[in-house]
């Protein structure tokens, strides 16, 4: 007998015959033994519809602050009817057919979330009800993407209702999964589980039978369709393991795996700190290939011949040049392959005006996924380097981690000023150490992302503050950029460069372009013709040259990369967004992750 939370997103249970079809699968469930809680979410577009009809009735007049809050009130208190229709019209139905079950709304369980309107954070899931209603044979049915506003002045759960944010009864799910314990938290929706790549572009694109939380999370721009991004933190802290599975197939899904178990609070499930850990890697040399053409196959002339020699590459850096037509590249490898790897860099006839190697240097990384979504984590961390007088020579991020090469002799200061302003423990043995053993493939799946624009900031003068005070105008704005970029040249001052939603773009030039004067930097120049293509997999950390694959495929096609940043289980490269589509199709096949036939294309994917 197992404890199962079974989630039903809208398209199943968008009428009643679903909503039978959902019974039926929940009762084979009951029947084999197991305890079955379920959440839904609101029937079909129910949610977009109430949404509509909010936006027919409210007001249009620019607003203050106290008429924008009263206003989210009512909207929590309009969208959370949609999924209690669900619940009750469910648990009427497995009644009907003799299997006891009771409907609960989010405050009727204790879903209870922070005090805020709208796009509340779960705080905590209070288990007593539901465990006492599955003593008594029942099935739970209960309302996703809901909950009730804790009372601060009290410390209880008030009588506020409060939602989410759009999509979030993924995150209810496997919030009640945390908190009764719950074997497996299953993700009902109409894609059959999660695929390598975007089925549009690449039709063969396969599923996976599973994949990491932190792989996941790496991937959001190809997962966030089809699972709420902070369910899988939530698994991700609290060793959920979670299956995305067809509501209209028998087939397993993918599973979603979690290796820690018990690093979160349950008493704050979703508010936990922005980054959950701190490390800090010695045994790192830096090598920096400067002014090299800016022509297509380039990188792969330059990584080809390392990982020809097994040199393991660890951070690679590609940033924008101020100087038309050249590129900086700077790249990290461990101690004991210096000489090799200075040796093929500097045999190689690519153009380069100097090759510089550096063994003085550490790579300090904060990792957290509550970084994702929130602006400014970034900017902190920079802020605190740069406040110890620590400076900062190259950086790289992607989702979940920020990492920054400074000078080995920094190392100590630095880990102190970071864990002071996020109070986190400290991990000195490198996080490549923690997933070696795994067996997970190199490459699990190929992202893109088109809805980026690149922003460069050139002649950034080289000195401590430089990229904190740059990343704060953003952060005030509240931007999220990711795929930060610094690289270092030979000369005293840096180019950084970032991605940020397209959206965002025209206020973070405005930001960025107002302050150049007072911070001493040059032209902020901005592009939103490129796209981000991203390779991800946990068992590119013990092989070397996968990034090196990754060029190569785009140099046979003679796709310039504008842009590299890298992290321990991704590489991601800029590119024109007229080669992405090609760019993902050649990566995606030259690890072959096409299956033999057509996935058909889910329709959340189709809009
Ligand atoms: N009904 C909510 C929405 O449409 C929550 C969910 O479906 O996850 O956003
Ligand atoms: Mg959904």
């Amino acid at each position: 007998m197992a404890l199962i939370v079974q989630k039903y997103g809208g398209s199943s249970v968008a009428d009643a015959d679903r909503i039978k079809a959902v019974r039926d699968r929940i009762k084979r469930t009951v029947d084999a033994g197991n305890q079955v809680v379920v959440v839904v979410s609101a029937m079909g577009k129910t949610t977009d519809g109430l949404v509509a009809l909010a936006e027919s009735v409210a007001a249009t007049h620019a607003q203050t602050l106290e008429e924008i809050d009263a206003k989210e009130r009512e909207t929590d208190l309009l969208l959370a009817t949609g999924e209690q229709v669900t619940i009750a019209l469910l648990s009427m139905a497995l009644q009907a057919v003799g299997q006891p079950a009771i409907a609960m709304n989010g405050s009727q369980v204790r879903v209870v979330t922070e005090p805020k309107h709208t796009r509340a954070r779960i705080l905590y899931v209070e288990p007593d009800q539901i465990k006492s209603a599955l003593t008594l044979g029942k099935v739970v049915v209960i309302a996703g993407f809901q909950g009730v506003a804790l009372d601060e002045a009290t410390g209880l759960p008030s009588t506020e209702i409060t939602t989410l944010g759009r999509g979030g009864s993924d995150t209810s799910a496997v919030a009640i999964a945390a908190a009764i314990e719950a074997d497996v938290c299953e993700i009902y929706t109409d894609v059959p589980g999660i695929l390598t790549t975007d089925p549009r572009i690449v039709p063969k694109a396969q599923m996976l039978d599973e994949i990491t939380c932190d792989e996941m999370l790496e991937l959001a721009s190809l997962g966030a369709k089809v699972l709420h991004p902070r369910s899988v933190e939530i698994a991700r802290n609290f060793g959920v393991k979670m299956c995305v599975r067809s509501s209209w197939l028998d087939d397993p899904g993918t599973v979603i795996t979690s290796p820690r178990i018990g690093i979160g609070d349950l008493k704050t499930l979703e508010v936990n700190r922005f980054v959950e850990n701190i490390s800090i890697d010695y045994d790192q040399v830096k090598i920096a290939v400067l002014q090299i053409p800016d022509r297509p196959g380039i990188a792969s002339q330059l990584f080809k011949p390392l990982a020809e020699q097994s040199v393991n590459v660890d951070l690679i850096i590609q940033a924008v040049q101020e100087t038309e037509g050249v590129n900086d590249i700077a790249f990290t490898i461990p101690q004991n392959q210096l000489q090799l790897a200075e040796l093929v860099t500097r045999s190689l006839e690519i153009g380069a005006s100097s090759v510089t190697v550096d063994s003085n240097v550490a790579k300090i990384s904060i990792i957290g996924v509550g970084m994702i979504g929130r602006p400014g984590v970034a900017a902190k961390m920079f802020s605190a380097l740069a406040e110890a007088g620590v400076n900062i020579q190259m950086i790289s991020t992607s989702e979940i981690k920020i990492s920054c090469v400074i000078a080995a002799t920094d190392g100590e200061v630095a880990i102190a000023a970071l864990q002071k302003v996020f109070d986190v423990p400290v991990q000195t043995a490198t996080s490549r150490e923690t997933i070696l053993n795994t067996q997970n493939p190199p490459v699990r799946g190929v992202a893109l992302d088109r809805n980026r624009a690149r922003i460069a900031v050139q002649k950034v003068p080289d000195r401590p503050g430089m990229a904190a005070k740059i990343l704060e105008q953003l952060a005030e704005q509240n931007i999220s950029l990711d795929m930060i970029v610094q690289s270092q040249s030979d000369r005293d001052v840096n180019e950084i460069a970032f991605t940020v939603a397209i959206t965002d773009l025209a206020k973070a030039e405005t930001a960025l372009k107002q302050v150049a004067n007072d911070l001493g930097y040059g032209e902020v120049s901005c592009d939103d013709d490129i796209s981000k293509v991203s390779i991800v997999g946990a068992g590119m950390i013990n092989q070397s040259g996968i990034a090196a694959r990754m060029f190569g495929a785009l140099a046979d096609a003679g796709i310039n990369i504008e842009m590299i940043a890298t992290s321990e289980i991704k590489v991601s490269c800029v590119v024109r967004d007229n080669q992405a589509e090609q760019a993902l199709k050649l990566i995606h096949q030259e690890f072959n992750l096409s299956g033999d036939r057509a996935i058909e294309v889910p329709s959340v994917l189709k809009k």
